[in-house]
């Protein structure tokens, strides 16, 4: 498992971080972000967006669960598992999870069984006012290239 922690003090740096690993993103890729209402795991998928070139703004979907971003460099998928706790699982996510884009998941612990074993995890943790811990885990070589780009940095 190789992990890089990383500290941002404002939004537009969380934002920036995810447009750094867009360019490493790949059909069939999943992000799980972890961490509290509010801390910033769509903001995070906003910058994710930005950097494949997607001009919609990223809405926050837990009302809709899934929102689809179609795009000529690669499809995002954003799930937010939030309103499921774990309750019919069975409505076709793992089209979208296991699927041809980028797949960016909120609260993905409501949907263990739908997770693939390989992913690139974003833990993102409030430490007050506009700062944040972002801690940025793969667990496969297939997602390692991104943390060793970010330990290096550029
Ligand atoms: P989540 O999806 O985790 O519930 P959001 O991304 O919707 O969180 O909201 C995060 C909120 O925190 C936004 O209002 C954003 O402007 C604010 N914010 C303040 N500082 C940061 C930061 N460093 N990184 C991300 N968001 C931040
Ligand atoms: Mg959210």
């Amino acid at each position: 498992m190789e992990t890089v922690e990383i500290l941002t003090k404002n939004k537009f740096e969380t934002m920036e971080i995810g447009e750094k690993i867009s360019k490493f993103l790949f059909p069939n890729s999943v992000i799980l972000l972890t961490g509290d209402l509010g801390a910033g795991k769509t903001t995070f998928t906003q910058g994710v967006a930005n950097g494949l070139g997607i001009k919609e703004k990223i809405i926050s979907p837990t009302f809709n669960i899934l929102k689809c971003y179609f795009n000529d460099k690669l499809n995002l998928y954003h799930i937010d598992a939030y309103r499921l706790e774990n309750n019919n699982l069975d409505i076709g996510l793992d089209e979208f999870i296991d699927g041809d884009g980028t797949c960016l998941i909120e609260w993905p612990n409501y949907i263990k069984s739908l997770l693939p074993s390989e992913c690139l995890e974003v833990k993102i943790i409030n430490i007050g006012e506009d700062s944040r811990k972002l801690i940025i885990s793969a667990n496969s070589e297939k997602y390692s290239g991104i943390v060793d780009f970010l330990i290096k940095g550029e």
